[in-house]
């Protein structure tokens, strides 16, 4: 069973990466903002939504954990997962491990793509002319970028200190960026699999 979250800075690829893992190793994705942006639409609940994503401001702890703890409890025991925009923060960090804990699983890895704020703020500028995302322009990403730094970067210290975070390059094209993490997660597959035939 693998359970996997790949963190970075807005604009460091999550998104383009969880989805090329998802289909090679059989994970369900789970992207917090897509999955808050399909709530926009809907009601008082999607208006309170739009109006944080649209500052670039992060959606109250309460709301996205109940909204992920949903999502993650919809899934078979046995479905890996991977987290894309999730955790952004500690406490939602922590919740995460208690969720997981009840199904007797943790987070097993932290892919950590790292691409620095000058060139995350130009490929987010290029797809904001494409992704009709409402969040995709510089004044918002100012604050994402600050959010980042101030709360969610402290996850990485959090991770660490458990031993889960591998740094990859962000930097390199698409195909490049995910063969250096099938390297990683081929040795760590392999291991489990080591692992659970010996058991
Ligand atoms: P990016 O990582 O490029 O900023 P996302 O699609 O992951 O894009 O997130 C877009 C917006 O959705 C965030 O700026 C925030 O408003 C909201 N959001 C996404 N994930 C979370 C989360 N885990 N907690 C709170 N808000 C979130």
């Amino acid at each position: 069973m693998l359970n996997l979250v790949i963190f970075g800075s807005p604009g460091a690829g999550k998104g383009t990466q969880a989805k090329l893992i998802a289909k090679k190793y059989h994970l369900q994705h789970l992207s917090s903002g897509e999955i808050l942006r399909q709530h926009r639409d809907h009601g008082l609940l999607g208006k309170k939504i739009s109006t944080y994503q649209d500052k670039g401001r992060l959606v109250p702890n309460n709301l996205i954990i109940k909204i992920i703890e949903s999502a993650i409890n919809q899934l078979p025991i046995k479905q890996g997962l991977i987290f894309d925009g999730y955790p952004r923060n500690l406490t939602q960090a922590k919740s995460l491990a208690s969720v997981l804990k009840k199904r007797k699983q943790e987070v097993n890895l932290v892919i950590n793509l790292q691409l620095n704020e000058r060139e995350s703020t130009n490929r987010i500028l290029l797809r904001g002319q494409n992704s009709g995302r409402h969040d995709d322009n510089l004044k918002t990403l100012k604050a994402r970028f600050k959010i980042y730094q101030d709360e969610s970067c402290p996850l990485i210290d959090y991770y660490h200190s458990q031993n889960k975070i591998k740094n990859i390059d962000g930097r390199p094209s698409i195909n490049e960026v995910f063969a250096q993490i099938t390297h990683v997660l081929d040795k760590i597959v392999l291991t489990s699999n080591l692992k659970s035939q010996k058991k």
